[in-house]
């Protein structure tokens, strides 16, 4: 089975002629056809609003197409709150849903005026301290614990995660929130991973939208919106069936008017935190073979590694890979892809079937839009590659350069030891 890759193979050879492998390069067209969709599948919401989940891809001219369709920033750490503020997102545009967070995050998520969702009842006091007066807009995050299951048999352990409150702890912290002056509130919570399934959405939000209708009936406290957060996949693997946003879209409105609107509570704004979905298909690794190996497995060496994309490494994950310009040649070679890391567990593929690969071929890695370069790493002083988007009109962009040793070695550059480096090669 197949995957077509969003770049052919006469556009890359003009594409690593100006941009040397490896590379992450990034398809417009598909970022913004699915950012339109995401919109318009929710559009039945008033309030609906897509808040990217910064972390999968912190590409600031990447998150510019995003705004352009009106998303939100879902940022978690110092680093995405300042980016989202250097491209003039703030205020409630962006959702700071963070975990075991420094107190001076808060403050400075605060100071832009986000929505802080927090992760546990004793952050409420943890907050106070360090803002004082709390803001009139609050969310609390969600964990049911126990076993989360949907129809199809995908399951996840929320019992087993670190986040979020429990049931008792989520009534209690509402109340108290109310008592220090918060006036609009909003419920969190994030219970599968990479779910392809056009259910997760829709079963999550009958869990959260009959838990609204409980507080509202025993709190008396009106909860504004509901963010479901992230956890739609992506089909990595070319057997799946991708999801359908619009199917998605409208699951959770059949769910909504069910159990919201008889209880007069049609006005309670939706919101999600996808990132995966937003990005995931649209990026792709670009590396070249630049070593084959025959000992007691066949071998290609590429010229990128885990440190580019480590999903292979630590979660064993799946990434197709075509080997451009051999799209329609048998697959009938069984190889191992393997990056230059001292670690064997540095393989994009394990007993892979595919074209035979020669030296200088260039290999697409699928789906590296999303928790791609953004997990990235510098070990075996390994450097982070380049970002190059391909535009809607078939020209590149760089989008961020690739990493040099100078930016390697950077945080000596507050000591004498290393003065005397010569860059030169
Ligand atoms: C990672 C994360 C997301 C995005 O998850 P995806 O599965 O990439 O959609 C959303 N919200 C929070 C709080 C996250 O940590």
């Amino acid at each position: 089975m197949n995957k077509k890759p969003f770049v052919t193979h006469e556009q890359l050879q003009e594409i690593v002629k100006k941009y040397p492998t490896p590379f992450h390069l990034y398809d417009e067209k598909g970022i913004r056809e699915n950012a339109k969709a995401v919109k318009e599948a929710f559009a039945w919401n008033p309030g609906f609003r897509e808040y990217f989940a910064v972390k999968a891809t912190p590409n600031p001219f990447l998150m510019e197409i995003l705004q352009e369709y009106d998303c939100g920033m879902d940022c978690s750490s110092l680093t995405e709150l300042m980016l989202s503020n250097a491209l003039g997102i703030t205020g409630e545009h962006i959702m700071f849903s963070s975990n075991d967070t420094p107190a001076e995050e808060f403050a400075y998520a605060n100071k832009l005026g986000a929505t802080i969702n927090l992760d546990d009842i004793t952050h409420i006091e943890f907050l106070e301290k360090i803002i004082g007066q709390l803001p009139k807009t609050m969310s609390l995050r969600y964990n049911p614990g126990g076993v989360y299951q949907l129809s199809n048999g995908i399951m996840d352990n929320p019992g087993d995660s670190k986040y979020g409150l429990t049931k008792d702890q989520l009534f209690e912290a509402y109340g108290i929130l109310k008592e220090k002056g918060v006036e609009r509130f909003g419920l969190h919570a994030f219970l599968v991973s990479n779910t392809v399934t056009n259910d997760y959405y829709p079963t999550l939000a009958r869990t959260l939208f009959e838990l609204v209708v409980e507080i509202k009936e025993k709190l008396g406290i009106k909860i504004n919106f509901i963010n479901l957060s992230g956890g739609v996949g992506i089909a990595y693997k070319p057997e799946e069936t991708p999801n359908d946003i619009r199917v998605i879209g409208a699951g959770v409105q059949k769910v909504y008017e069910e159990i919201l609107v008889p209880k007069g509570l049609g006005d309670v704004s939706i919101y999600t935190e996808m990132g995966r979905f937003m990005m995931g298909p649209y990026g792709c690794l670009v590396t070249e073979a630049i070593h084959e190996k025959h000992t007691y497995k066949e071998y290609i060496g590429v010229d990128a590694c885990a440190a580019n994309l480590m999903r292979p490494a630590i979660y064993g994950a799946y990434h197709h890979i075509t080997v451009s310009g051999k799209e329609h040649a048998p697959e009938d070679h069984k190889y191992d892809v393997v990056g230059s890391l001292c670690e064997n567990c540095d393989k994009f593929a394990i007993d892979r079937m595919l074209p035979e690969i020669e030296k200088g071929d260039l290999l697409v890695i699928h789906d590296t839009g999303a928790h791609g370069f953004s997990m990235g790493y510098n070990y075996n002083g390994r450097l982070r590659s380049a970002e190059v988007l391909l535009k809607e009109d078939g020209s590149t962009k760089l989008i961020r350069r690739a990493e040099t040793p100078k930016d390697y070695f950077a945080t000596f550059d507050c000591f004498d030891i290393l003065k005397g480096m010569d860059y030169s090669l």
